[in-house]
């Protein structure tokens, strides 16, 4: 017996979503980024599921590299944001994972430590985002710096955008990255999941989409089913109990939803501490035993409630489905004034995780 609540992965789903990357982009390597725990899925699971299929692998932790290599990943992994401290760049080497550089500091941990075998390198450069990453113009003196080390391989240069995912999209960035690198002859890498499904310009030589991979959609205002994509999360739980509400009466803490009418509810085993958003308002969709329903009143932190008032043979033991399939995770996130990245990444360790594949 356990509380019924869990996130259900769906690993055939986010396959299908890196093939339907891979076919965006037939002409570059495609590196899935499986930073945050694969946004929340799982990034070991989600790297052997795409163990026979992807180009590579992009994560942040090197703890999280090292569990992958231990479970016999071979595939290149790139370290998005490069190494932490001196002792990082010798693991890296040692295990050949791919380590980005964005500043100056990394390039002395780089001069000065022990390279076991040789290291690829990825130099980030900052095309206007200005959070990571060294001014294009510095390029050709770092490639210089970096010729001068015999056991670090530079291949590629890298970019990330801010804005590929609104009206403004790459317009003041990718130009600026293309006019630095122009005959630097390394490969090239800027595109995350907005860039992958809106701008072929910016494909270049490796794609890097993360969000996708999960089934949910870059683009306000549009879920990952419309873009073709599975989702891949579904979180769930059941009813464990039902009150019957009369005009007048209110629900959960701060009585802030009031019946107007006689009412059916249930009570639903999940809360914000399992990761469901507490800022949700009534009325946020639910899916009751695959029929769709609503939210009431205030989410507290082991419970929310729905409204059966029209689902007469829902009651104790129903299946709610929170986000998944039936309830895109965008309209979710739209009802918490966030995205759906926040959302997947939210889900806390209590709630057990369900491989489906
Ligand atoms: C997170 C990240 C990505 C993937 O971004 P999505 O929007 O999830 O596709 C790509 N590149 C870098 C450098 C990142 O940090």
């Amino acid at each position: 017996m356990t509380r019924p609540v869990c996130v259900d992965i769906d690993l055939a789903a986010i396959r299908h979503n890196y093939l339907v990357c891979k076919q965006k982009a037939p002409n570059s390597r495609t590196f899935a980024v499986i930073k945050a725990d694969a946004y929340g899925h799982g990034s070991l699971v989600v790297a052997q599921a795409l163990a026979d299929v992807a180009d590579g692998f992009a994560l942040l932790n090197i703890e999280d590299a090292l569990r992958l290599r231990d479970a016999g990943i071979t595939q290149p992994i790139l370290l998005l944001e490069g190494p932490f401290d001196t002792a990082e760049v010798t693991a890296m080497s040692e295990y050949r994972l791919i380590c980005a550089i964005h500043s100056d500091h990394q390039l002395d941990w780089l001069r000065h430590a022990p390279l076991p075998r040789p290291l690829e390198v990825w130099l980030k450069l900052n095309s206007g985002m200005n959070r990571l990453g060294f001014k294009p113009q510095r390029l050709p003196e770092l490639l210089a710096t970096l010729a001068s080390l015999p056991a670090i391989m530079p291949t590629t240069v890298m970019t990330h955008f801010a804005t590929a995912d609104d009206a403004r999209g790459i317009a003041t960035q990718w130009p600026s990255f293309t006019a630095a690198t122009r005959s630097c002859g390394l490969a090239l890498s800027a595109a995350n999941s907005a860039a992958l499904f809106a701008y072929p310009e910016c494909f270049a030589d490796v794609v890097r989409p993360g969000l996708v991979l999960y089934g949910a959609s870059p683009f306000d205002g549009q879920t990952g089913a419309e873009l073709g994509l599975k989702p891949a999360m579904t979180l769930r739980a059941d009813i464990i109990a039902v009150q019957e509400l009369q005009t007048g009466d209110s629900v959960g803490y701060g009585s802030l939803f009031c019946a107007e009418r006689p009412m059916r509810i249930g009570v639903v085993a999940c809360g914000y501490a399992d990761g469901y958003p507490r800022i949700v308002p009534t009325g946020t969709p639910v899916s009751v035993d695959g029929q769709p329903s609503r939210t009431i009143g205030r989410v507290s932190m082991d419970m929310l409630t729905v409204d059966l008032t029209e689902l007469p043979l829902a009651g104790v033991g129903s299946r709610v489905e929170l986000w998944g399939p039936n309830v895109p995770i965008e309209w979710v996130a739209a009802a918490a004034g966030t995205l759906a990245y926040e959302l997947m990444c939210a889900i806390t360790a209590r709630v057990p995780r369900r491989l489906l594949s």
